[in-house]
């Protein structure tokens, strides 16, 4: 990849990636929760894994595989959402923040401004 700086044209120029990063945190964070809560298919999931294995074990095995199913559900959650969430924000990286700064002259600017600039 060769980013230049549109003020100095150095080659300089390091990526910052933050909306990557808080969009891989926020969706890992959310996922779970989601995942807890039962409102992601991934919880559905870790539900019916869990009872399947409760239904092998007997009673006692209900309660320990429906926790192992919530708990499962909970990291297919928290794995999905984080995922999605770096997606997301490596969206937001390309078209909304200045995702890259210069070393040389210390400007920052996007993707989406480079783009512009060589056209
Ligand atoms: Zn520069």
């Amino acid at each position: 990849m060769s980013v230049t700086c549109p003020l100095c044209h150095s080659r300089q120029v390091i990526s910052l990636d933050r909306g990557k990063k808080i969009g891989g945190l926020i969706g890992t964070v959310g996922g779970a929760a989601s995942g807890v809560a039962g409102t992601v298919s991934g919880a559905t999931t870790g539900a019916e894994f869990g009872g399947a294995i409760g239904v092998v074990a007997g009673p006692a095995g209900v309660a320990v595989g429906s926790i192992a199913g919530a708990i499962f559900g909970a990291l297919v959650g928290a794995a999905t959402g984080g995922v999605t969430g770096a997606k997301l924000g490596e969206v937001i990286d390309q078209r909304v923040l200045d995702n890259y700064v210069c070393q040389d002259c210390g400007l920052t600017f996007s993707d989406h401004t480079s783009r512009d600039q060589a056209i």
